[in-house]
């Protein structure tokens, strides 16, 4: 496993020089019936990891892991898991202790954008910011206390995005707040109500918010800032937090379009 892009990186061992996983490493990944996150279950299962694709939809999340452990993956398991609803966040958390005892990797995959291509429009901001950002951070907190901390070092993979960079902010007030040392999670959230807020009065277009993708960019904008305040939470432990984007990939998301496979993005 190679770093494709990551972009914050707190004293993680080098991927592909030691083989730091073995059969008990249990990996979480959400989102992941489709696109990226099945991907990503995929190649983690055929390094011989235990991994638990998670989808908001039982169905399409059944069929998933079926068809990998018929391609001879018996070590994917399924659970249900929708990033947006809180009960469901809960659910998730005590079947894991309940069937695992605990975990050692978390990519926070699952992701919406409403927009085709070349659309920007924020109609579904809220529902947007609350499944990348909040549902993301929620899952996150939830599952802390089960990370087992282990030798092999715990992980949390936020599945980010190149929109998201702090470069496409054009506020410089709220570039100086995001790139503060001292930004807290309390300021994160401000500057996403501030974002939907700006939604609401129709104002959002002429105050330095991103340009492409506006609601997603924000999403990851918050993402990324929540993953450096936890990355310095967590600073000396033994629990690293990347972000890493995947490059412009062929997935629903992107409507198939895209310089590259799911396959190809998950060969970290
Ligand atoms: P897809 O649309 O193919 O997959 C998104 C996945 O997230 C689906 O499984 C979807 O489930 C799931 N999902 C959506 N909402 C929820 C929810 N509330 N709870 C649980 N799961 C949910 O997109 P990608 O594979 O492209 O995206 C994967 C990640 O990669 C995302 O974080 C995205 O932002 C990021 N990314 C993608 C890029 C690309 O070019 N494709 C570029 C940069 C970043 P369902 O099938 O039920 O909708």
């Amino acid at each position: 496993m190679a770093s494709k892009e990551v972009e914050f990186s707190f004293s993680s061992p080098p991927l592909s020089s030691t083989r730091w996983w073995c059969r008990d490493t249990v990996a979480v990944v959400t989102g992941a019936n489709k696109g990226i996150g099945f991907a990503l279950v995929k190649r983690f299962a055929e390094l011989g990891l235990t991994v638990v694709l998670t989808a908001r939809d039982v169905e399409r999340g059944n069929k998933a892991a079926e068809s990998l452990r018929e391609q001879g993956l018996p070590n994917v398991h399924f659970s249900p898991l929708d990033v947006s609803k809180p009960a469901s966040i809960q659910t998730f958390v005590s079947w894991l202790d309940t069937t695992f005892g605990g975990l050692d990797i978390l990519v926070n995959n699952a992701a919406v954008s409403f927009n085709e291509i070349d659309e920007n429009s924020v109609e579904y901001a809220e529902t947007v910011i609350k499944t990348n950002f909040y549902g993301a951070k929620l899952l996150t907190e939830s599952l802390l206390p089960l990370f087992r901390f282990s030798t092999s070092i715990s992980r949390i993979l936020n599945i980010s995005s190149r929109l998201g960079s702090m470069n496409k902010v054009r506020d410089l007030n709220i570039k100086a707040t995001l790139q503060n040392e001292r930004l807290s999670e309390e300021q994160i959230e401000e500057v996403v109500n501030l974002f939907l807020q700006s939604v609401k009065n129709g104002t959002w277009q002429s105050e330095g918010w991103p340009e492409i993708w506006t609601d997603y960019s924000v999403s990851k904008l918050a993402l990324n800032a929540y993953s450096r305040v936890l990355a310095k939470r967590f600073q000396g432990s033994r629990l690293s937090i990347n972000c890493f984007c995947p490059g412009f990939t062929q997935t629903s998301m992107t409507r198939g379009q895209g310089t590259h496979t799911p396959d190809e993005a998950a060969e970290l």
